[in-house]
């Protein structure tokens, strides 16, 4: 049985997500203790317990300690199903994150899989549903496996309801990747995503963020007003690169201005444009276990967070993979064997 110590690095939920994936995967035990203990409320939320759950069902598995709040599981799983599952998060925890836990499972099914879960689509410091279906299913077909997602109902923090539905089927793996070059900048976008929050919300992000990117506000922008169970706000800006498409995103927040959210997300955008790399910190993170689990790649990014570093270590504990980061100029370089 490996043994996972959840305070170890960041701390954190990833800690969990990524120890849950692998021992579905390698079919090894996993026994987690002091989980999220780095967390003002640390133990099990409840987009980490329905992850745990999911797992359990997909791959037959039993655990130990599946309750809200709980600092110390196991999981001994058994082997993965493929079908049709769906899972509920039950409040506005992130729906996205259980997908992200579930799907490098089942592409090691034998058959194509559907898996909807019901939750936040739209959350502070979770992958937006957008990023998911623009930009992590795009980097898993890149690697050769089928994944197409489809958005069926938003769902903003804190009132949840959404849902998200992604078919899945693994692949052959496809060669050892290496995307050090973004290529060419072949447009920008800015969209404003709005629901429940008066419209001129939406103008004020959109003319800040335009000039701040030195961006047509007519030709290049959009507004989406989606329904939605509560209010939300979502500032997404897109580089598409020949090599895919970087998103980054800011959320409307009481007591922050909408100049001030545009502000952010154009100070995000202009950092990751001078650096010049290939692949941004949040995509960094998650492109680690799909890679370390085929032939391996290189890519650029940006200065590597602790909660890529502690992932790495986890993926290293399950996979014997190493994961190596290396200042390049002004980028990283993120190698993973
Ligand atoms: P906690 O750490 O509090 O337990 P958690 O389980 O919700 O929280 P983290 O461990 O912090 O989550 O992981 C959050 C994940 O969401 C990371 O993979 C991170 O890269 C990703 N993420 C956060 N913000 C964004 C964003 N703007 N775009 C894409 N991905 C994001």
């Amino acid at each position: 049985m490996i043994e996972i110590d959840g305070s170890f690095g960041e701390g954190g939920g990833q800690v969990v997500r990524t120890s849950l994936s692998l021992s579905a995967i390698t079919g090894e035990p996993v026994r987690i203790t002091n989980v999220r203990a780095n967390r003002s409320k640390p133990g099990l939320l409840r987009q980490h317990l329905t992850a745990l759950n999911a797992i359990a069902e997909i791959c037959g598995g039993r655990c130990v300690g599946a309750e809200l709040g709980s600092s110390e599981i196991s999981l001994y799983p058994g082997s993965i199903k493929p079908g049709e599952y769906a899972f509920s998060v039950g409040s506005a925890g992130s729906a996205n994150l259980v997908l992200q836990t579930v799907l490098p499972v089942l592409l090691h099914a034998k058959a194509p899989s559907k898996v909807t879960v019901q939750g936040g689509t739209h959350n502070p410091a979770s992958p937006p549903a957008d990023f998911l279906l623009e930009c992590f299913l795009p980097a898993l077909k890149k690697l050769g496996h089928q994944a197409e997602g489809n958005l069926s109902a938003y769902g903003f923090y804190p009132a949840g309801g959404g849902e998200l539905s992604v078919d899945v089927c693994g692949g052959a793996p496809s060669d050892r990747v290496d995307w050090r070059e973004r290529g060419p900048e072949l447009s920008r976008q800015l969209e404003v995503v709005l629901s429940n929050i008066p419209g001129d919300v939406a103008k004020r992000e959109l003319k800040t963020a335009s000039e701040g990117l030195d961006m047509d506000l007519d030709a290049n922008c959009k507004f989406s007003y989606p329904k939605s169970a509560g209010p939300g706000n979502a500032l997404i800006g897109r580089l598409n690169y020949a090599l895919g498409t970087v998103m980054f995103v800011e959320f409307g927040e009481k007591g922050v201005t909408a100049e001030q959210v545009a502000k952010r997300l154009v100070k995000q955008m202009k950092s990751f444009i001078a650096s010049g790399a290939a692949v941004d910190h949040h995509l960094a993170d998650q492109l680690m276990l799909p890679l370390a689990l085929a032939k391996g790649g290189v890519f650029t990014t940006t200065r590597p967070s602790m909660h890529s570093r502690t992932n790495a270590d986890v993926i290293h504990r399950f996979t014997g993979k190493a994961i190596r980061f290396e200042e390049a100029g002004a980028a990283w370089l993120c190698d993973v064997d």
